[in-house]
């Protein structure tokens, strides 16, 4: 590793042409080398066949390529992989593949361990090291698409930003990644097959409304009781639930995309009717949908999954107040790939 040297892939192609202008080439060299670094997904100099060799040496002795390396993969009976992914300075994250019937998703971390304290999750109990940058997203997601090619016979068709860390807290490296995932010299996916997953950050939220963002949006609710999120969510304290309302009804009224509630029951936490009747309150400000998750218990066991009864409760009225509601079974339990489970434990 030389930290001197700067990642190529830092430079957008404009900053490349560049480069090669004021080191006496042609601004075309800088397109070719792009296109090994992107399309084609190069991971050394050495791979740019059709650039000389001087040119690869004058490469060499200004910058890196920082891939990530997979550290190691784990699979899941039910066909989840999950990634332990190092990263060029040593540090490590994971992403999951998680196939389903006719698709197969990604998530993706933004961020080495997480700037948020969420009680249920073990990600939680890893302090923030560093955001990710735009290119260790991406990567993520490149890995993903060929393990799905390789174990599921089909390309990767959704992302999820629930991985490791907040990504509204790394907004714009997240927002660099996602624009390389969908341009054509990425991987041409469309914004319409990602969801970016917060626990919710209002001014960024409605950040995202002003730069009309093209993805689809997910918010971490699990209570719409502050008492009870702030109990669970502490930075719901910061950030209480009629902030985030205004946020998510500023977003409505700019993208006029419906958000995704993700909402877990516990036992004795929030599994009264009284829960459920906040919630449906909630759900009124903006059109929406609920995803009940199951809850996987990390290793101290404080949080439990509510029990069938209160499960079907929360269908039934959300249902008869004209909610859609999904009812989500995770995936990965026996490689602790499932939600809120990531914390580098393989
Ligand atoms: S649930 Fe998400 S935001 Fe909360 S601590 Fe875990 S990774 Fe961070």
């Amino acid at each position: 590793m030389d930290i001197k040297k700067k990642d190529i892939r830092a430079l957008t192609k404009e900053q490349l042409r560049d480069f090669f202008v004021i080191e006496g080439d042609q601004a075309f060299r800088g397109n070719q080398v792009y296109e090994w670094l992107w399309s084609k997904g190069a991971h050394s100099f050495e791979d740019m066949t059709n650039v000389s060799k001087e040119t690869r040496e004058m490469l060499k002795s200004n910058f890196v390529i920082n891939h990530i390396k997979v550290d190691q993969i784990q699979k899941s009976s039910d066909g989840t992989i999950k990634n332990a992914v190092r990263l060029h300075d040593g540090l490590i994250v994971e992403s999951v593949l998680i196939p389903a019937k006719n698709r197969t998703t990604a998530c993706v971390s933004s961020q080495v361990g997480c700037s948020l304290d969420c009680r249920f999750c073990a990600t939680s109990r890893l302090k923030r090291m560093r955001n990710l940058n735009p290119d260790e997203i991406y990567d993520q997601v490149v890995v993903i698409d060929k393990e799905s090619r390789l174990y599921h016979n089909r390309p990767l068709s959704n992302i999820v930003f629930m991985g490791m860390g907040e990504p509204l807290m790394n907004y714009n490296n997240v927002l660099k990644a996602i624009d390389k995932i969908t341009s054509p010299e990425g991987l041409a996916m469309s914004p319409k097959r990602i969801v970016v997953s917060t626990s919710g950050v209002p001014k960024m939220i409605k950040k995202m409304a002003d730069d009309e963002v093209k993805f689809k949006l997910a918010v971490s609710l699990h209570s719409a009781i502050d008492e009870i999120r702030t109990s669970i969510m502490p930075f719901n304290a910061t950030f209480p639930l009629a902030d985030l309302r205004e946020a998510l009804e500023y977003w409505y009224e700019k993208t006029k995309n419906r958000i995704t509630y993700e909402y877990i029951v516990w036992d004795g936490i929030n599994d009264t009717k009284n829960d459920v009747e906040a919630l449906i309150k909630f759900c009124k400000f903006a059109p929406s949908k609920v995803n009940l998750i199951e809850y996987n218990p990390i290793d101290d066991g404080e949080f439990q999954q509510a029990n069938s009864k209160a499960i079907d409760m929360y269908v039934d009225m959300l249902e008869a107040n004209n909610i859609t509601v999904t009812v989500r079974r995770s995936r990965g339990k026996d490689i602790d790939a499932a939600c809120g489970q990531l914390a580098n434990k393989a």
